[in-house]
């Protein structure tokens, strides 16, 4: 058997140690830290516990498929239920609903709330769900870098219709036209946020995102976030897979076209196969350092990053949800300042995720466990601290305005997490969330292979390559990437 080695216990690695043990392969996971699941995490403070990263959770049968693949019952290890409900927004205006996750009712609560005439909601849904099916076909599924992924019946399919996929104006241009009420524009413009990306630029193919929040469901895992890498974690285990946690790759060991091993802390390991979840920018500039880096790819620009509060709240609040938004007042001024000024506005969007409305002992019995996150720029170099300091008043104002509660009172503990910190504890460029940002309509292009062309034993996935980050695609390069090896 060949001696296969994954750098980096990230979701994406994770789920290729699964796949290539599958296949036969004897695999070791090496991970920097002291923990698996990278972004996808989860730590305690006081008695109240929080998932770090990530806190919507869409296409759970890329999870399920996992253990089927691997002969097991998905329920055994991995339970999760459909979430009624996908969020509450909150406007300055005074304007709050709760958007419900079937897209009729949403439609319904779109027109009673805004005015928005519940046709415009319902061909919007209709037309993303058309754009996903042909993304999928075209660029979900395959390595865009191999020659076979032009050459069939789907691939055919998803050209013919090309055009639909409406790449040639931004999102929000796209929205503007559809939707009569800013508001309405608002909520759909949010979701190039899913990606990293910046509404007034990104191609409004990126309308695709709400078909998997409403057509398909957001859902949510029992014991949280976390719950998706720890039994993934558990599974890879249950096939042989060995996890070596606080044990960082020095570098890749290159002879000729191939890579002979590792250079972890113990020395030289020999390995026939390697992948790499680390980030593809760190993975060239650190581990292969006499590679020739793919300097195009590498340097395109990163997607937003963010700010998350995690405060530990002493008070309930029965108007909140396990999602909600409190959006700014001006949106666009909002994206200059992420992606031009590379700054936070003073009136960012708020996202607030309570776990413990879905997971009570997240938070003591009186008490909810607040994951607040505004969209950060990548990491600069700005003055972080100075950062932080603005960005947490002006949140702590804009939600003690829209709730009517004097929040700062009722922080009982506290963490921060901002992009200097994401950067070192998951290597990722600049603290990017997403790897590159989509802000063009040739991204998809310029993410990087799934493969190395230098070295033939060589492979990479995760969220900085292709497909692009987020779980789902994490775990659609998973797949890829051991379909290729
Ligand atoms: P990562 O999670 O980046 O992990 C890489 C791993 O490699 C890390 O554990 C790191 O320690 C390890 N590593 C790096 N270098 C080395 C080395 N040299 N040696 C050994 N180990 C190494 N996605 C969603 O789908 N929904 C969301 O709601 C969502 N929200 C997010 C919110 C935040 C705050 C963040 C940070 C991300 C969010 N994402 C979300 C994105 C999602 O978390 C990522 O796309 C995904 O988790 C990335 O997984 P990955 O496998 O690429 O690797």
């Amino acid at each position: 058997t060949t001696q296969a080695a994954v750098i980096g216990a990230g979701i994406a690695g994770i789920a290729t140690a699964i796949r290539l043990a599958v296949k036969g392969y004897a695999v070791e996971v090496l991970e920097a830290n002291a923990y698996p699941g990278g972004k996808l995490s989860s730590f305690q403070l006081g008695d109240y516990r929080f998932d770090a990263g990530p806190s919507l959770f869409t296409l759970p049968q890329l999870v399920d498929e996992l253990f089927v693949l691997a002969g097991k019952k998905p329920t055994d290890y991995f339970q999760y239920q459909k979430l009624p409900e996908t969020c509450r927004y909150f406007y300055e205006d005074g304007t709050r609903f709760v958007a419900d996750a079937e897209p009729e009712k949403l439609a319904q609560t779109l027109e009673k709330y805004l005015g928005e005439p519940a046709e415009s909601t319902r061909r919007h849904l209709r037309d993303s769900a058309l754009k996903y099916d042909i993304t999928e076909r075209l660029f979900l599924h395959r390595s865009l870098h191999k020659l076979g992924t032009y050459l069939n019946r789907d691939a055919l399919k998803g050209y013919l219709n090309l055009h639909r996929l409406d790449a040639f104006r931004t999102m929000n241009r796209a929205n503007s036209t559809r939707f009569k009420d800013p508001r309405t524009v608002q909520l759909f413009n949010r979701y190039a946020t899913y990606n990293g990306s910046d509404p007034f630029r990104t191609p409004a193919t990126m309308n695709i995102i709400p078909h998997l929040e409403y057509n398909v469901g957001a859902y949510f895992p029992a014991g949280g976030m976390v719950a998706i890498t720890n039994s993934l974690v558990r599974l890879a285990e249950d096939l042989g897979v060995q996890f070596h946690y606080q044990t960082p790759v020095r570098r890749i060991v290159t002879e000729g076209n191939r890579v002979t091993g590792l250079e972890v802390p113990a020395g030289f390991r020999p390995f026939g196969l390697v992948v790499s979840n680390m980030d593809v920018v760190s993975t060239f500039r650190k581990l292969l350092p006499t590679a020739k880096p793919p300097e195009r790819i590498l340097r395109q620009p990163k997607s937003s990053s963010a700010l998350i509060f995690y405060w530990g709240i002493n008070r309930r609040f029965s108007e909140l949800g396990l999602h909600n938004i409190f959006f700014s007042q001006d949106y666009p001024t909002e994206f200059r300042y992420l992606f031009d000024k590379k700054t936070i506005h003073a009136d960012p969007t708020v996202y607030l995720n309570i776990t413990s409305k879905y997971e009570p002992s997240d938070a003591p019995a009186d008490g909810e466990n607040w994951f607040v996150m505004v969209n950060a720029p990548a990491n600069d170099g700005q003055d972080w601290d100075a950062l932080i300091a603005t960005t947490r008043a002006n949140i702590i104002q804009k939600l003690s305005r829209l709730l009517g509660a004097d929040v700062a009172s009722l922080i009982a503990c506290e963490a921060v997490l901002d992009p200097r910190l994401i950067e070192s504890r998951t290597s990722s460029a600049q603290g990017a969330l997403y790897g590159n940002s989509s802000n063009n309509r040739f991204a998809a292009f310029l993410r990087h292979a799934n493969f190395s062309s230098q070295f033939r034993n060589l492979y990479f996935v995760g969220g900085s390559v292709h497909p692009g980050g987020g779980i789902p695609l994490c775990l659609l390069s998973a797949r890829i990437t051991a379909g290729l090896v």
